[in-house]
């Protein structure tokens, strides 16, 4: 079975307006695991009626910002045009390639009720080749979401293969992305290819790996000395499982924007400030 190469906190990461996100990568210690580049863990959370959450019109580029929800609702506006409501199950799969400018927040009526939210957006990286590519959104409801069932465990295959099955993202490296969902006592042994780099992030409960505890909201990193992630759940408990080749290339990051070195980000903020990235309308 695999072994444990690092176990990482997550570090609590404000976004303004008295809210806030608990986020393993990247840290002081790791700045990637290649091709996973950042993750923000919000929730779950109490939304009370009439305080919607609402990040303003910003963009990226370079990389894909995945949302996964596991609770609440989400609306999305883009400079593609798109739009449109994600809700507790789906994911959202945006590829800023080029430069896309979006806004997320709770629709009207989520934030006319109020309710709990409680995601993940995961960043992840594009090779050097895919970069410039255009922009693309991919709406990935949870319907689509093949749900593997391994005895008490359920495994929702968002992207990649497993076992005899494919998940709906299409993505330009290849990637392995479950959310589990563990009842306490069970065990769970994913067979992983031997080049991905893998990692595990406890969004809810503890599991124990290669004989460690692993808490809610930390990040277990493996070695890539064998084949399968061996995990049991202390309680009952759900993860998100990311693996992936990983993309040896040099990365330049500045704020959205992450790029293989200094001149591209400069080329992406002038490109940025000129309005080349569109509007959102
Ligand atoms: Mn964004």
């Amino acid at each position: 079975m695999k072994t444990v190469r690092k176990i990482i906190a997550s570090q609590r990461k404000s976004l303004g307006e008295g809210q806030s996100v608990m986020s393993p990568l990247p840290n002081q210690w790791v700045d990637q695991i290649s091709p996973f580049i950042m993750l923000d863990h919000f929730g779950p959370k109490d939304i009370p009626a009439g305080k919607p959450f609402f990040v303003p019109p910003h963009p990226h580029r370079g990389f894909e910002p995945v949302t996964i929800l596991f609770e609440g609702k989400v609306e999305h506006k883009d400079s593609l045009g798109n739009s449109g409501s994600i809700k507790g199950g789906d994911v959202q799969w945006m590829t800023a390639g080029s430069g896309v400018i979006h806004s997320e927040g709770a629709p009207i009526d989520f934030a006319k009720t109020g309710g709990t939210v409680h995601l993940i957006q995961l960043w992840v990286n594009l090779p050097k080749r895919a970069k410039m590519s255009t922009p693309k959104y991919q709406d990935i409801p949870s319907e689509k979401i093949p749900s593997i069932k391994i005895e008490n465990t359920t495994l929702r295959l968002i992207a990649g293969t497993f076992v005899d099955q494919t998940g709906p993202a299409e993505t330009f490296t290849p990637i392995l992305l479950m959310h589990g969902i563990i009842k306490a006592g069970d065990k769970l042994s994913m067979p992983i290819p031997q080049n991905y780099h893998s990692s595990i992030f406890v969004t809810k409960g503890e599991l124990s790996t290669d004989g460690y505890e692993i808490p809610e909201q930390h990040l277990v990193w493996y070695n890539e000395d064998n084949q399968n992630i061996e995990i049991s759940a202390i309680h009952d408990s759900e993860f998100l499982l990311m693996a992936g080749e990983p993309i040896e290339e040099p990365i330049a990051s500045y704020g959205p924007f992450v790029m293989n070195n200094k001149a591209e980000i400069i080329e992406a903020i002038q490109d940025y400030e000129a309005g080349k990235y569109g509007t959102i309308v």
